[in-house]
């Protein structure tokens, strides 16, 4: 009986698909079990797994795997080198969630735009007037925006800024630039000119030995004086202590951030003290929408892998299959 482990907290969609096929043996682990993970992996045939860390030892001990089902799009938590030495294909949920990033960094960019954590908690404070004496916020409208990674959701990003009437410039070297002309926007072949252009700019790249800390302290120091940063892609693409001191000065008005160096971040962390900067906790594929579509990709994937029929188009290690 084909055995499929359940990795941390999913959707109930999940198991109404796995339950569907009466030959099945479904064992979910919740967060803080890492021992009886391992334990269990050794024998299993797929796994649905979230965000937590699978490394090589496990992934070598695992025997009958013949999938990996990430339930999200980023799969560096996972040791792609020994998953792909091994031979086990690692399945994404490819646009599942998109969609739901991409409002999501409309949101951060507002919400940093317009200050609206701080607002809040003035009305709630009494200080209303306080709170009105100076006019703090920024318009996105005419802005120069900089997208990062122009894949399924930089894609989704660009046009909902275009409609707030912002000038959408890309940067992207991986893709053919006549896609992002076709799609109605400006390709930025210089990364640092493309920094220095922008009044907003806005992260949707993997993390990759080539990204981690992209926007580094000498990045920032690129940027205009006064731009925005939101980042939703992941955490070490920027360096979180550099962002800290650019919001402390000012150089950077304000930051909308998803995703962190550490997750969670400690309460110490020196980001968490400037009031400039709007947070989430990784939320950026957790609506209630997205969290259903990801669990019916996931488990899927999962029963696609044991059957030996995946859709290569959600394997990003096809030269397993
Ligand atoms: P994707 O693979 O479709 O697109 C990534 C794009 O980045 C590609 O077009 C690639 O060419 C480009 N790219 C790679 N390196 C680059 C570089 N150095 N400079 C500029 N562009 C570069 O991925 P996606 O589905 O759009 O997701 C992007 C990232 O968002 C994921 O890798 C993941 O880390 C992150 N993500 C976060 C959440 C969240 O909850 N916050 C959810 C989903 C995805």
């Amino acid at each position: 009986m084909p055995k499929i482990i359940i990795h941390d907290a999913v959707d109930p969609a999940v198991l109404e698909i796995l339950n569907s096929r009466a030959d099945m043996q479904i064992i979910t682990i919740t967060r803080d079990e890492t021992a009886r993970l391992s334990a269990e992996l050794v024998d299993a045939d797929a796994i649905i797994i979230r965000y937590l860390p699978l490394g090589a030892e496990n992934i070598n001990a695992a025997r009958n795997l013949k999938v990996i089902a990430r339930h999200g799009v980023g799969y560096d938590n996972i040791d792609m080198v020994a998953a792909s030495a091994a031979g086990i294909p690692v399945a994404t949920i490819g646009d599942a969630n998109s969609i739901t990033v991409a409002e999501l960094a409309l949101y951060l960019m507002l919400a940093s735009a317009k200050q609206g954590i701080g607002y809040d908690k003035s009305v709630r404070a009494g200080e209303w007037w306080q709170a009105r004496e100076q006019a703090r916020t920024i318009e996105l409208y005419e802005k120069n925006l900089l997208v990062i990674g122009f894949g399924r959701i930089g894609k989704l990003v660009a046009p909902r800024c275009q409609a707030f009437g912002m000038d959408v410039y890309v940067c992207d070297p991986y893709i053919a630039q006549s896609n992002i002309i076709n799609a109605g926007f400006t390709p930025s072949a210089d990364f640092a000119d493309a920094l220095a252009e922008a009044d907003i700019i806005t992260l949707h790249v993997p993390l990759n030995d080539e990204t981690h800390h992209l926007i580094n302290a000498a990045a920032l120091e690129q940027m205009k004086p006064g731009a925005l940063l939101v980042n939703t892609s992941r955490g070490p693409v920027v360096d979180g202590s550099a962002l800290s001191a650019a919001l402390a000065s000012g150089h950077i008005y304000a930051a909308g951030i998803d995703v962190f160096e550490q997750e969670p971040p400690v309460v110490s962390d020196g980001l968490l003290a400037q009031g400039n900067a709007t947070f989430t906790p990784h939320i950026g594929g957790l609506t209630r929408e997205c969290f259903r579509r990801s669990a019916n990709r996931c488990a899927q994937n999962a029963l696609d892998g044991i059957d030996g029929n995946l859709d290569p188009s959600f394997v990003v290690n096809p030269e397993t299959l």
